[in-house]
């Protein structure tokens, strides 16, 4: 059976005393409140990782994530961050592809797939985001954006590599805007991406991958947009750097 998993983007956001004091209060409150079989994921700023996961210990249902790796393996790049370094931290995910990334960094499907390859080659699992501009779904072809988007980054990997992929639908016109897909329009996205992934790999390996929804996801949304067949949990941004609503969005899987 598929993960379900609600993860908080914390973007570029915190201090460290400020993002030790979140997690303190998520974990707790997960600890306290949280029944369901559910993953929930820190995506901290590099300089808190080490922290962060320290604050959170031995916990089976919290983990700690990067927002980013580069697609090299180590050598000359200032300011980069390797996989191996991640994973010599023991960190078990690293988001991939955030709409952000791409539009502020240029990075494109086929920088993507490196990354994706450098991450799986050093034991972390991607969390692979997608998702179209306002401009591409008012002209109707977002589908077929967002199949290209998973088709160039993911569909060189074997099944087995495939299955340790997360992906994460994101509309970009819904990212930090206050603006969500409706329950509707997430599922349909969802089911397209399930979809395409049963046409390459067959309805079993679909059937495993754990597809999140994100844009403005929120304690007063995140019922409806998780109870579709095909959301299998949330990415979280603004959302996320309030303990108390980002424990009602993990109590919403
Ligand atoms: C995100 O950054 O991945 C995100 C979904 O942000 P927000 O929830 O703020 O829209």
């Amino acid at each position: 059976m598929r993960k379900k998993i609600v993860a908080g983007n914390w973007k570029m956001n915190k201090t460290l005393q400020e993002a030790n004091t979140l997690a303190s209060e998520v974990l707790a409150m997960v600890n306290d409140e949280v029944k369901g079989d559910v993953k929930v994921i820190f995506c901290t700023p590099f300089p808190y990782l080490q922290s962060v996961k320290t604050i959170v210990g031995n916990n089976n249902r919290i983990s700690v994530a990067a927002q980013n790796c580069s697609e090299h393996e180590s050598g000359a790049y200032t300011g980069e961050t390797s996989a191996a370094m991640l994973k010599s931290m023991d960190i078990p995910y690293v988001i991939l592809g955030h709409s952000e990334r791409r539009q502020y960094f240029g990075e494109d499907g086929k920088l993507l797939a490196k990354k994706v390859d450098v991450a799986l080659k050093n034991g972390l699992a991607p969390i692979f985001c997608c998702g179209e501009v306002l401009e591409i779904r008012e002209k109707g072809t977002h589908e077929q954006l967002v199949k290209q988007q998973v088709e160039e980054s993911l569909f060189h990997l074997s099944a087995d590599d495939l299955k340790k992929v997360v992906v994460a639908y994101e509309p970009v016109w819904a990212i930090g805007t206050g603006k969500t897909a409706t329950a509707q329009q997430a599922q349909e996205m969802h089911a397209v991406i399930r979809k395409h992934i049963a046409g390459k790999y067959g309805q079993p390996t679909a059937d495993e991958i754990t597809i999140l929804y994100g844009g403005s996801v929120n304690a007063a949304n995140a019922k409806e947009l998780f109870a579709n067949p095909d959301v299998d949990g949330g990415l979280v941004g603004g959302a996320s750097l309030k303990s108390r609503e980002f424990t009602e969005i993990v109590k919403s899987i």
